[in-house]
């Protein structure tokens, strides 16, 4: 396991979170992440393994559809941080563009049909 820092653009979003190391992304063809354009990261984490520390009130929600997906956005830069995902409800999945110091555009990816999930 691995421990990796991250944040939104302006910093009023934090986090750290615990998991495997980082190899390879995941991508989501669903309408918000199409929209989004965002790598994910792979493997979904449990919430205690997702530390957040944003400034009171920085961070956004975002639902749709079935709203059982959340997905959170800071409030000042627009950057999407984080969710919790539709498919299993207390975990998480980062997007990897607000790691610190990870090369996203270094990591090949995996699709995930989120466009016939909901
Ligand atoms: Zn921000």
């Amino acid at each position: 396991m691995k421990t990796y820092q991250g944040g939104c653009h302006c910093g009023a979003v934090r986090f750290t979170v615990t998991c495997e190391p980082i190899e390879k992304g995941l991508r989501c063809n669903c309408s918000l992440c199409t929209r989004k354009g965002a790598m994910m990261s792979p493997e979904p984490v449990p919430e205690a393994d997702l530390q957040i520390e944003a400034d009171e009130d920085a961070l956004g929600l975002y639902q749709f559809g079935t709203k059982t997906a959340r997905h959170f956005f800071c409030k000042s830069c627009g950057v999407y941080t984080f969710h919790e995902t539709a498919r299993w409800a207390g975990y998480y999945r980062v997007n990897l563009g607000c790691i610190d110091d990870l090369d996203v555009f270094a990591l090949d990816y995996e699709l995930f049909d989120g466009k016939h999930l909901l």
